[in-house]
């Protein structure tokens, strides 16, 4: 167990890593983090900052020496990175979580051999077998990168009668996967925290407003059946088993028009769909996360009012100063400088009581 006044190595220096950060500040932990941006949002709010590149071996192995345990905001680190560090620190979660999270290919195989349906997918690897899978999947669908890709970035949509070697070429990356359009009635999320010895927590299925593919609001619980909500926990669940996640692990679905949950993706780490757990929770995500790489109970995630949260992106932050007066606001600003457009600059939970 690494008790109160240990200290959290967190790689990433995002706002996710800074409300860890502030999370653990309140149970008596420092916290380290690990980023290429100065003066990024989680140093402002650390004990510890390494500037340095993710593929900066002598910095990682610096930083190990430096923290009694490591966790990460951020999937897009270079895995490889992440296994320099075994041997020298714990990681939690493992640096195997993050590969196959980090890989749309390898995470939809995850999910298919445990039985959890995603949307029909082919690999890709050029015109050919992209006109292949369009004749398989129908149109339209989506070609996503396989790597690297969020907030809807490194994805087209595939139209009928497309020219699919203009649009490789466009699309540039050696390697895609086609999946075929959801037609969703909702899209959910489940975050579920999982400690060392097994022990589990889950909060309460959420639904997901996207605008230009990125996360706009979070309504708290998702207006769903209690037997979905109950599958949806259950995916995340057996999800974390299977990988032996030490953390959180954050699952994305569409809900199809009969009802049935198909997993879009994964993230090992906190996730923006989890915010309004800070002040509808009697235990947020990130305060979860501590416990849990820390070795320490788990606490309850009950909800103890309904939430909707919304990002405040690019220029939506100007209107702090109206959200301040707004008597059932919650306002949590990230601290970053420069708002620019698809920028997530903060966010507002609004509360209600429960069921009202
Ligand atoms: P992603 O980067 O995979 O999380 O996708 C971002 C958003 O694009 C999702 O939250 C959906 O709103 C939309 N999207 C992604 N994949 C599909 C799909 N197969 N069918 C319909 N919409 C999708």
């Amino acid at each position: 167990m690494i008790r109160p006044g240990g200290t959290i190595g967190i790689i990433g220096g995002g706002q996710l890593g800074r409300m860890t950060a502030l999370a653990a500040a309140r149970l008596g932990y420092r916290c380290h983090v690990f980023t290429p941006e100065a003066d990024s949002p989680a140093e402002r709010v650390s004990a510890a900052a390494t500037v340095a590149a993710y593929d900066d071996p002598e910095a990682l192995a610096r930083f190990a020496r430096a923290v009694d345990v490591v966790t990460f905001e951020f999937e897009n680190i270079p895995h490889e990175s992440v296994r320099l560090l075994v041997g020298m620190v714990p990681v939690r979660p493992c640096w195997r979580v993050l590969a196959i999270a980090q890989d749309r290919l390898l995470e939809k195989e995850f999910f298919n051999t445990l039985g959890i349906a995603t949307a029909p997918w082919r690999r890709v690897d050029g015109p050919d077998s992209l006109a292949r899978a369009v004749e398989d999947l129908g149109t339209p669908a989506i070609l996503k990168t396989t790597r690297l890709g969020y907030d809807g970035k490194g994805q087209i949509k595939v139209e009928a009668g497309a020219d699919f070697g203009a649009l490789w070429r466009k699309f540039g990356a050696p390697e895609a996967v086609l999946e075929g359009f959801v037609d969703f009635e909702r899209e959910i999320s489940v975050i579920v925290a999982r400690g060392t010895d097994g022990a589990w927590a889950a909060w309460d299925p959420v639904e997901n407003h996207h605008e230009r593919h990125i996360l706009a609001t979070t309504t708290a619980p998702a207006r769903i059946p209690a037997a979905l909500a109950a599958q949806a926990v259950e995916i995340a669940h057996a999800a974390a088993e299977a990988l032996d996640v030490v953390g959180l692990l954050a699952v994305e679905m569409f809900v199809t028009r009969d009802g049935r949950p198909l997993v879009n993706e994964m993230a090992p780490r906190p996730h923006n769909s989890g915010h309004w757990t800070i002040d509808a929770c009697l235990t947020d995500q990130f305060e979860q996360l501590v416990r849990a790489v820390c070795e320490l109970p788990l606490g309850s995630p009950a909800r103890h009012s309904d939430a909707v949260m919304e990002n405040l992106i690019g220029e939506d932050v100007e209107r702090w100063a109206d959200i301040l007066k707004e008597p059932e606001a919650r306002l949590h600003l990230y601290g970053k400088d420069e708002a620019r457009p698809g920028r997530k600059m903060g966010h507002v939970t609004r509360l209600r009581p429960r069921g009202a």
